[in-house]
């Protein structure tokens, strides 16, 4: 993730990655109180650009205001300090971690006094289940309710399920978990959307056991354009298996076709599935994104 030479931002500064600290009695060290995001960036004809940059920064914002984190920060520095990041570390097709972490405090509570970092990484990061067709495992694993923690937060402490859930399916000789929701419908993958493919339509989960992507609504205005219609609703495993195909969404997978589910593999002809156009005119649309925060700079 960093080399002796990258440069990270950390409360309003560039500084070297290796001289950027933390204190061990912060808060997210502990309790995993903290909220963060994925971006990317892509090389496009206009120069390096934020996929949506916007998208995830009022997400981080909504993110921190969901878990009562103190902060003050405000979207036009967070794009602009990104955009400074990959020059300063001359990247181009690039990974952006920003992460809000609390400082030292001990107890289970946001105080009046409590306060919150910012901290910004990037890196060089293939897509991140390959390039290939994907297996994927139901996990024994559960989505933590929406009565548990506010869902639509991406909140650090969240991801010790998708660890969990994820771990199991690596080590099970799978690629990647797929989560039910509480009432044991198709809920996402562990870092990801799904969408299934049935009879010329996609279906998607819809918000309440999910993290809104910032990919999923890519995907849909892709689909709009094509005049494919998505319908957002609950769906079991049964409609799964039963699906012509499925595929993840995410900024860290992208578009990740599956392949199989429980090592059930989809009979549909790959390359006549919409989910094939989707995922080949998905690198075509992040490559001629215009980013339209990129103006303000
Ligand atoms: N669900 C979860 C649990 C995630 O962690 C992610 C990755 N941020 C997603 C869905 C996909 O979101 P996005 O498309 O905004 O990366």
């Amino acid at each position: 993730y960093h080399t002796k030479d990258s440069i990270v931002y950390l409360n309003g500064k560039f500084v070297k990655a290796s001289e950027a600290t933390c204190s061990l009695y912060s808060q997210t060290v502990h309790y995993g109180m903290g909220v963060f995001e994925g971006i990317r960036s892509y090389h496009t004809q206009h120069g390096t650009r934020l996929f949506k940059a916007r998208e995830h920064y009022e997400r981080l914002l909504h993110s921190a205001q969901l878990m009562q984190i103190p902060h003050s920060l405000h979207i036009e520095e967070l794009i602009q300090a990104t955009y400074l990041l990959l020059e300063k570390n001359n990247l181009e097709d690039a990974y952006i971690r920003p992460l809000i972490y609390m400082d030292e405090n001990m107890s289970l509570q946001v105080k009046k006094d409590s306060t919150s970092n910012l901290f910004i990484a990037a890196w060089q990061w293939d897509k991140y289940l390959g390039d290939k067709r994907i297996h994927v495992y139901i996990s024994s694993f559960m989505r933590p309710s929406p009565k548990a923690f506010p869902v639509e937060a991406k909140t650090c402490g969240n991801y010790v399920n998708s660890i969990l859930a994820s771990t199991e399916a690596r080590n099970a000789g799978y690629d990647e978990a797929i989560l039910l929701d509480q009432n044991g419908f198709v809920a996402e993958g562990a870092a990801s959307n799904l969408f299934i493919e049935k009879n010329g339509k996609l279906y998607t989960p819809p918000r309440g056991n999910i993290l809104p992507g910032v990919t999923r609504g890519a995907v849909m205005e892709m689909a709009k354009e094509k005049e494919i219609e998505v319908i957002e609703k609950l769906f079991t495993t049964d409609e799964l298996y039963a699906a012509d195909a499925a595929f993840l969404t995410g900024t860290a997978v992208e578009i990740a076709p599956i392949k199989s589910v429980n090592k059930i593999q989809y009979k549909k002809e790959y390359h006549h599935t919409i989910t094939y156009e989707l995922e080949r005119d998905f690198k075509h649309f992040v490559r001629n994104y215009h980013d339209p925060a990129y103006t303000i700079i």
